[in-house]
């Protein structure tokens, strides 16, 4: 599927597409290269808009409109009941019973006071195990510390489901909200990527959060590993979890 030109979206036209079905989730593999065959340890859901032409916008494009709009609550209420619904489907089948699935999440639906109790009633309808479930939250987003939010992220806490932070390092709050919040799992953005394994500063940058992940005992996922030079340098640098398109491209079906 290609990107459809960048035609601004129109808030009426996403709510129309929401409420017809036309949303769908891709997921892409989250893969362990510590072992000696690397193995499929989850998958992070991607929305997708696709159009008549069999193109499709972008969800870095039709997000922020649904974040304006309100529909941002709901679509991530969709995405969340959508993926545990997937993840029990394919536990069903006989896939491991550790197998996790992550969904990004828009800052806003923290501040909504009964998300916490939203994702519980989803995961007891679904029958899903709360551990395997991961929320993103992207660094590029200002998450507002009020108390409805810090309410939310402990009870989801408390249930099991693990917190991510998402494009780890392109914010201006990283580790601000690595002191302040119980996080399990960073992200370390594409851009950063990148530039592995030649270019130096892009892996000493790499370098410092893999470390401290380390030291504070989180999960640490490298984000748009492409190449197996890089997938190597990031195992051989503390960081065995990879997302990328060497691994695998979002897709349809797991
Ligand atoms: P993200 O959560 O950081 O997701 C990773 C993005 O990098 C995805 O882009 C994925 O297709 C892309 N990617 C993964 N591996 C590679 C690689 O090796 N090379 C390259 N060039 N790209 C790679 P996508 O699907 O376009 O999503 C963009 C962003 O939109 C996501 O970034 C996320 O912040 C947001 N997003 C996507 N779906 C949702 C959703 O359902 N809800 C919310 N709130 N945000 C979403
Ligand atoms: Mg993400
Ligand atoms: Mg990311």
């Amino acid at each position: 599927m290609s990107a459809t030109p960048s035609i601004p979206v129109k808030a009426r036209d996403l709510t129309r597409a929401f409420e017809n079905g036309d949303l769908l989730l891709h997921y892409q593999p989250q893969v362990d290269v510590s072992r000696r065959w690397p193995k499929i340890v989850g998958y992070e859901a991607l929305s997708r808009w696709p159009q008549p032409d069999g193109s499709f916008v972008p969800p870095d494009r039709f997000i922020p409109v649904a974040e304006d709009c309100g529909l941002a609550l709901i679509l991530d209420t969709w995405v969340i009941d959508t993926v545990c619904k997937e993840l029990a489907r394919v536990k069903a089948t006989g896939a491991s019973r550790r197998l996790g699935m992550a969904a990004n999440v828009s800052p806003q639906q923290f501040g909504q006071r009964h998300f916490a109790q939203s994702v519980d009633d989803i995961l007891t309808r679904t029958g899903v195990d709360p551990t395997c479930l991961t929320l993103e939250i992207t660094e590029r987003a200002v998450l507002d510390e009020n108390e409805t939010t810090l309410k939310n992220i402990y009870a989801l806490r408390e249930i099991g489901v693990s917190l991510a932070l998402d494009d780890f390092g392109t914010g201006y709050s990283s580790l601000f909200h690595l002191r302040t919040l119980p996080i399990q799992e960073v992200k370390l953005d594409r851009s950063f990527v990148s530039g592995l394994p030649h270019r130096h500063r892009d892996a000493a940058i790499m370098s410092a959060p893999i470390n401290l992940a380390s030291e504070l005992s989180l999960r640490v996922v490298a984000e748009g590993v492409e190449l197996a030079q890089q997938a190597e340098w990031l195992q051989m640098n503390g960081c065995s979890l990879i997302q990328g398109f060497l691994y695998g491209r979002p897709a349809a079906r797991i």
